[in-house]
């Protein structure tokens, strides 16, 4: 039995965890140096296994880094299409260090945890893929279809170097599908086939600076800017309220985030307010009607108060189609699902964006699945060994059985 053969492997999991957290993987925008050196050593750690198919997708980025995408490929007996596992090895940085208990570029075992940045994302997902594939090698069952195990770059900040370049340099099979172990909850009972349109948008508003007793002689940014904010907070959620029971929250959500400082001292007016929303939008709408929404109201702005209002457009994507409920990928995996944990995973929506997005505008079927305690980002971050090891045998019982 394939679960037999991923259970023996369990000390080899958490070795290659240990080993592969402090090695860092973070973008150049988010501070870091990109992945290579983490690629090299996962490169190694494949090269045992004995794939048919191995090699490097390397991009290179503006600041001139190697952004490294790892194939690899064990070919079925009749080949017609592949089941890739999709994981992404670069993390975000760690965030406030003073909330980490433990180093977060130190992997450090605890129990059923082994805590430190990336583990959960998507760390345990890169060692849950690479062992069932093993797994499926020294098992030396050839399934019908092929296997593919793919090692992305730069999911975190957009995946121009990681996916979206694989899309752009790898020919895939048409009829191809696509595992992408990168949401999920803490039951693993939830797959993911469908995902919300997203717009970050950021908003300066700009009014005229002053001394705090001279408002007569300034024009406040800063309350402008909060009655703004609130009123598109307000419009978006008038205007976008139809909902879809299969989304978890079942409509679109419009949250302001990000507010960035203004003046140091009490006593100034400000002269200026930035803002910023993250748009979660349901496949019903189109993502430039929310933008457009949100420029009406700036403009209505403008000319009430006498304020400039610069939009800036930081992120933006149309929501993809939705994942075949009835596709191969969805159905085996709802299978080995229910085998080994006694329970039907429900079919999702969700409001984040993976990978699976591009895939899905490409027409491909991808199903995102995983088991995790949804620690992504969070200082602490943790991944549950036994999450990594169970997540392992789902896996290699579907690709075994593809
Ligand atoms: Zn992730």
């Amino acid at each position: 039995m394939i679960e037999k053969l991923v259970e023996s492997m369990r000390d080899e999991m958490i070795k290659t965890m240990v080993e592969m957290i402090p090695i860092k993987a973070i973008s150049p925008e988010l501070g870091g140096t990109g992945e290579k050196e983490r690629a090299d050593y996962l490169e190694k750690v494949l090269t045992g296994i004995g794939f048919d198919e191995l090699k490097r997708l390397d991009a290179k980025d503006e600041s001139g880094y190697v952004r490294p995408n790892i194939i690899a490929k064990i070919r079925g007996t009749e080949g017609k299409k592949t089941l890739w596992l999709a994981a992404h090895i670069d993390t975000v940085p760690e965030g406030d260090r003073s909330l980490w208990k433990t180093d977060p570029f130190k992997a450090v075992v605890e129990g059923d945890k082994i805590y430190g940045r990336g583990t959960a994302d998507d760390g345990q997902a890169v060692v849950s893929s690479i062992y069932a594939v093993k797994a499926l090698k020294e098992s030396g069952v050839r399934p019908k279809n092929n296997v593919g195990l793919m090692l992305l770059a730069d999911e975190e900040v957009g995946s121009k170097y990681g996916m979206h370049y694989v899309l752009d340099n790898y020919e895939f099979g048409k009829n191809d599908e696509f595992i992408v172990p990168d949401a999920g909850d803490s039951k693993g009972d939830v797959i993911e086939i469908a995902e919300k349109g997203l717009l970050w948008i950021c908003l300066k508003v700009i009014g005229k600076q002053g001394h705090g007793s001279r408002p007569d002689l300034s024009l406040n940014a800063n309350r402008i800017g909060m009655k703004l904010a609130l009123s598109i907070d307000e419009r978006l959620h008038f205007k976008f309220s139809s909902t879809n029971s299969i989304f978890v929250p079942p409509y679109s959500t419009f949250e302001p985030t990000k507010r960035e400082p203004n003046v140091q001292n009490i006593n100034t007016i400000p002269g200026t307010d930035v803002f910023c929303f993250d748009c979660r939008i349901l496949p019903s709408y189109k993502v430039d009607d929310v933008f457009s929404e949100i420029k009406d109201e700036a403009e209505h702005y403008k000319k009430k108060f006498g304020v400039d209002v610069e939009l800036n457009l930081v992120q933006k994507s149309e929501p993809a189609p939705e994942t075949d409920p009835n596709s191969e990928v969805v159905l085996k995996l709802k299978k080995a699902i229910k085998e080994l944990r006694g329970f039907e995973p429900m079919l999702i929506g969700i409001g984040g964006g993976t990978v699976a997005a591009p895939l899905r505008r490409k027409g491909y079927n991808a199903a995102v699945w995983f088991t995790t305690d949804n620690v992504e980002h969070a200082p602490n971050e943790y991944c549950k060994i036994s999450n990594m090891v169970e997540d392992a045998k789902v896996f290699a019982k579907v690709i075994s059985e593809y």
